[in-house]
């Protein structure tokens, strides 16, 4: 049903700082702030900045992460939904709700729209099985509807996230619609180490922990696997040697999210 954050109510704000690595995108995205901190100064020269910006990179890799990091650092409301709530409502409903969330954006411009998992309701158009991609189409045809109705002046950024833009509608990617792509990848060595530290920051880490160990031993995990994987061998801490993570706790969690890993590989299409 798409929820909505005023910033002062967020529970805690998410700034850049927050998204480790990810420095192209984290550029490309900045490029927004001062667009929604002070849209009437790009108005006012008649600058076109756009409304539609693609995220796509594999699972785990920042997407949601960096949209809200985008809405804490220019001090906007948020508002997300994603493409897999529509999936199985009547037809209308997904259209009405579609309509609804840009209707309550644009009433608290500047402000942004995420759409996490675009790809669910944004597939290429008369391709479904039958039976029900009806409401799919008219949900996409909404947001395409709305899109194309922003006149130029309006400070609504619209972010959409997805894993899969090969099976993307070309039409969601016309010039003036997700016409800004923005690409993020697997962590690196050093990228790991960053996301590691963040993760970290509040875990009672044993002396013989080394993070660039950790680090290098994780080739493949995403940030979502990383924090996964502290979370773990502090579940683990507590379970068994008590007040600190230590390094065998890191590696037994090492061995679970692999396993994890490696399943959700597999049943990726
Ligand atoms: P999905 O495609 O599965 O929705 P996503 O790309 O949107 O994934 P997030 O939901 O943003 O990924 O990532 C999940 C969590 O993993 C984040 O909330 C954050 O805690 C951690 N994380 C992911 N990437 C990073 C990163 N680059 N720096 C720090 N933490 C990260």
């Amino acid at each position: 049903s798409g929820r909505f954050e005023k910033p002062s109510e967020s529970k805690q704000k998410i700034t850049f700082a927050d998204v480790a690595g990810q420095d192209n995108a984290k550029r490309e995205v900045s490029e927004l702030v001062e667009f929604l901190r002070e849209p009437e100064r790009f108005a006012r020269v008649g600058a076109q900045v756009p409304h539609g910006v693609l995220l796509m990179g594999p699972p785990g890799t920042g997407k949601t992460l960096l949209a809200r990091a985008l809405a804490g650092e220019a001090e906007v409301p948020f508002f997300s939904t994603s493409g897999s709530e529509f999936i199985e409502v009547f037809v209308g409903v997904g259209a009405g709700r579609v309509r609804k969330m840009f209707e309550a954006a644009r009433a608290a411009a500047p402000s942004i729209i995420f759409i996490d998992e675009l790809d669910s309701i944004g597939r290429t158009r008369g391709t479904g099985l039958g039976g029900g991609h009806d409401e799919r189409e008219q949900t996409l045809n909404q947001i395409l509807a709305e899109l194309d109705g922003f006149s130029g002046k309006e400070a609504v950024v619209v972010l959409a996230a997805t894993n899969r833009p090969d099976v993307l509608d070309s039409a969601l990617l016309r010039p003036g619609r997700f016409d800004r792509h923005v690409t993020l990848n697997l962590p690196d060595k050093a990228a790991r180490r960053a996301i590691l530290d963040i993760h970290a920051k509040d875990l009672p880490l044993a002396p013989e922990v080394d993070l660039d160990t950790v680090a290098s031993g994780t080739p493949g995990f995403s940030g979502a696997d990383l924090k996964n994987l502290l979370n773990e061998a502090a579940i683990t801490a507590a379970r068994t040697s008590g007040d600190m993570v230590r390094a065998a706790d890191i590696e037994e969690a090492r061995d679970k999210v692999m396993m994890g890993t490696v399943r959700t590989l597999a049943i990726q299409p």
